[in-house]
């Protein structure tokens, strides 16, 4: 894992139009606190299994993630490649959570395992 995969480049927009990923706006008028580095905090990520929409559509969800996008996104693609099956990550609620759509826990416990993440649930 290369630290390039944690930086967002938007390498065909002058810096001066850079926008923050989270709020939108642009970086000078960002007022969001610093990302925090996810190789220096401890976590545990939690697993659990919902039930989504009119159809009731079992997710696996892994929550109590830092809310880190490029974190996020880079491990929901890591999860839905293992899994072979969509996901989606999300950032609106207290902590960053991916959602993994069927019931993955044995191969989401492994790939988390793998990445060096702890998990419970
Ligand atoms: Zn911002």
């Amino acid at each position: 894992m290369s630290d390039s995969n944690h930086r967002l480049v938007y390498s065909t927009d002058p810096a001066m139009n850079r926008k923050c990923p989270r709020c939108k706006e642009l970086e000078a008028a960002c007022r969001c606190a610093p990302e925090v580095d996810v190789k220096k905090v401890r976590f545990t990520a939690v697993l659990r299994i919902e039930k989504k929409g009119r159809g009731g559509k079992t997710v696996t969800v892994v929550d109590k993630l830092p809310k880190q996008e490029a974190f996020l996104k880079e491990l929901c693609t890591k999860l839905k490649k293992r899994c072979g099956s969509g996901g989606t990550y999300l950032m609106d609620g207290p902590d960053g959570v991916v959602e993994i759509q069927g019931d993955k826990r044995e191969l989401v416990r492994a790939c988390l395992a793998a990445e060096g993440i702890p998990s419970k649930g």
